[in-house]
C-alpha cells in the first residue's frame, strides 16, 4: 500500500491498542533494577565525562582545520575527523538532551540539546521531528519523517516505487550525506514555516524558542562559513563544508537506518478507516526496531547507545550509558511476553541487512502499492 499525501487526511488521531501489560511489567523490572543498584537513570558521571571529551575533540579538530591546516593533505583528514566528531555530538550529547534523559534538570537537558544547533540542525525542530514524531509513530509510513526521503528512496513497502529505486542500494549512501545539507539549509526552515512534521502539527517557535532557532542557525553559519571565509577562499570553504557535513550525515543516517530500515523491522500501517494500530505502543516500538553490536563496548561508547535502540525506544528518558545494563532485562521481558526482540550481533551484519532491505524495496518485484487514507494528528505530547 502507499500512503496518500497530506491533502487527503482526516482529522482523527492515530492511536495504539490499549494493552499496557507488557509495558507495565517492563517498567516495573527496570525500575526495580535502578532501585536495587547504585545507578541513576540520569545525571551519570560517565555522561558528563563523555560530553567533555567529545566537545574538546570537536573544538580541537575545528580549530586545526580552520586556523592551522595549510595544505589539502592536512585539511582532508581533519575534515573527516571533524565530521565524525560532529556525528559523535549528535549521537551522544544532543540526542539525550533532546529526550530529557541527560539530566533531571531541565536547563542541563536544554543545553545538551542545543549542541544540535552547534552542528547545523535546529534543536527545536529535531525535538519535534525525532523525540515526538519519530518516537511515537516509528516506521509508520506517512507519519514517521525518518523513513521519508521523498522520491530519492523507497524505504518502506508502503511508498511508491520509481524506476530509479532499483539502484537505490548503491546511490543512497552518498545521498544520506547530502540530505543532511538539505536539512540544515532548507528542511528546518520549511518545517518551521509550515508548522508540521509529516502529518503531525508542530507549534511554530515563538519568543525564546524562535530566538534559539535563529541564533542557532546564525551560530552554525558563522562557524561553517563566516569564520573560515576570513582565512580561506569561498570555494575551499564550500568544498570543506560539503565534505565535513557530508561525512557526518552519512554516519548519522546509516546508524539511525540500522535500527529501523532493515529486513527484521516491521512497517505496520494504521487499520483502514479508523487510524488505530494493531499493537500496543510498547510492542510496536520493539517490533519496528532492531539492535546491533550490543556486546561491543567501543561501539556503545561512540554511538551513544544507538546500537541499543530497542531499549532507547522503550525508555527514552533513561540516559544511554545505562542501556547495556538494562538490555538483558528488556530482552528477557520480550521473551516472556512473546514479543520479538530483533538484533544483529555486529555493525557489519546490520549494514548488510540495510543494504539488502534497500535492494528489496527498490526491486521490481517489491509489490504494487495501493492507496490508503491515513489520519492526521495534532501535536503529540512531548516524551
Ligand atoms: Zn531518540
Amino acid at each position: 500500500m502507499v500512503v496518500n499525501d497530506i491533502h487527503d487526511v482526516g482529522q482523527s488521531r492515530l492511536t495504539f491498542r490499549r494493552d499496557s501489560t507488557f509495558h507495565k511489567e517492563l517498567r516495573r523490572r527496570v525500575d526495580d533494577y535502578f532501585r536495587s543498584s547504585d545507578r541513576s537513570p540520569r545525571d551519570c558521571f560517565a555522561m558528563y565525562l563523555k560530553t567533555a571529551i567529545i566537545l574538546v575533540v570537536f573544538s580541537g579538530f575545528y580549530s586545526l582545520l580552520v586556523f592551522v591546516a595549510g595544505s589539502w593533505w592536512q585539511a582532508l583528514p581533519l575534515a573527516v575527523l571533524l565530521g565524525l566528531s560532529m556525528a559523535a555530538i549528535g549521537f551522544n550529547i544532543e540526542h539525550d538532551g533532546s529526550h530529557n534523559s541527560y539530566s533531571n534538570h531541565a536547563w542541563i537537558n536544554r543545553l545538551a540539546a542545543m549542541t544540535m544547533d552547534l552542528i547545523g540542525a535546529s534543536s527545536y525542530v529535531w525535538h519535534w521531528k525525532h523525540a515526538v514524531v519519530h518516537h511515537t509513530y516509528v516506521n509508520i509510513t506517512g507519519h514517521d519523517a525518518d523513513i521519508d526521503i521523498s522520491f530519492f528512496g523507497r524505504l518502506t513497502p508502503h511508498q511508491k516505487r520509481f524506476r530509479l529505486h532499483r539502484w537505490q542500494h548503491f546511490y543512497l549512501w552518498p545521498l544520506y550525506g547530502l540530505n543532511v545539507i538539505k536539512w540544515h539549509l532548507y528542511d528546518d526552515f520549511r518545517d518551521v514555516i509550515l508548522g508540521r512534521i509529516e502529518r503531525t502539527r508542530m507549534p511554530r517557535p515563538k519568543g525564546w524558542e524562535l530566538a534559539g532557532f535563529v541564533g542557532g542557525k546564525a551560530l552554525f553559519l558563522t562557524l561553517a562559513f563566516g569564520l573560515p571565509l576570513l582565512f580561506h577562499p569561498l570555494w575551499i570553504v564550500v568544498l570543506f563544508y560539503v565534505l565535513t557535513v557530508g561525512i557526518a550525515g552519512v554516519v548519522v543516517s546509516v546508524v539511525f537506518q540500522l535500527a529501523h530500515c532493515v529486513e527484521e523491522a516491521e512497517f505496520p500501517l494504521p487499520q483502514e478507516n479508523h487510524g488505530s494500530m494493531e499493537n500496543a505502543w510498547a510492542v510496536h516500538q520493539v517490533e519496528t526496531t532492531v539492535n546491533f553490536a550490543r556486546r561491543s563496548k567501543i561501539e556503545s561508547w561512540l554511538l551513544g547507545g544507538l546500537n541499543f535502540q530497542i531499549e532507547h525506544h522503550l525508555f527514552p528518558r533513561v540516559c544511554h550509558v545505562n542501556y547495556p545494563a538494562i538490555s538483558n532485562l528488556v530482552e528477557q521481558t520480550c521473551r516472556d511476553f512473546g514479543v520479538r526482540y530483533g538484533e544483529h550481533t555486529t555493525f557489519r551484519a546490520g549494514l548488510l541487512s540495510h543494504f539488502r532491505w534497500l535492494r528489496r524495496m527498490g526491486s521490481r518485484t517489491a509489490g504494487v502499492p495501493q492507496l490508503v487514507i491515513a489520519p492526521e494528528h495534532g501535536p503529540a505530547e512531548r516524551r
